[in-house]
């Protein structure tokens, strides 16, 4: 299924529940997270509702490669400072037991000056 109509994620990425957008394109959607762990902290989902980790498939490689490789320039545009010395942590929990609570595949970008809230 493309969009989960009762998927928290899906109704995010269509504007149905409001968000402080960090960046969209036609397959990413990125935004701050409402309870940030740390002075930057933001969740970037495919638009294409997987529900985690655990459902990737071979044909979403290319999907997977756009997030990571953007991951660290959307980081800097975010304020982390810069590797070696700043940083950022990028998170997926995938599954209950590793604290997955929305089941939309999601990737938590982290960082700024410490000390961190939690992680
Ligand atoms: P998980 O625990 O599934 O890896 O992470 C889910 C994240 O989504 C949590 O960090 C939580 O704060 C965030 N979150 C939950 N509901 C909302 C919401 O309605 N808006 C935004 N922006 N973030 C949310
Ligand atoms: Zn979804």
């Amino acid at each position: 299924m493309m969009h989960d109509p009762n998927c928290l994620f899906c109704k995010i990425i269509a504007g149905q529940i409001p968000s402080k957008k960090v960046y969209e394109d036609e397959h990413i959607f990125a935004f701050h997270d409402i309870a940030p762990w740390a002075p930057v902290h933001f969740l970037m989902v495919p638009k294409l509702h997987i529900a985690s980790m655990a459902q990737l498939a071979p044909e979403h490689a290319a999907l997977m490669g756009h997030l990571m490789t953007l991951a660290p320039r959307l980081a800097l545009e975010q304020g982390c400072s810069p590797y070696p010395d700043g940083g950022y942590r990028i998170v997926t929990n995938t599954g209950s037991e590793a604290g997955q609570v929305v089941h939309h595949l999601h990737v938590h970008v982290m960082g700024g000056p410490r000390p961190w809230l939690k992680g």
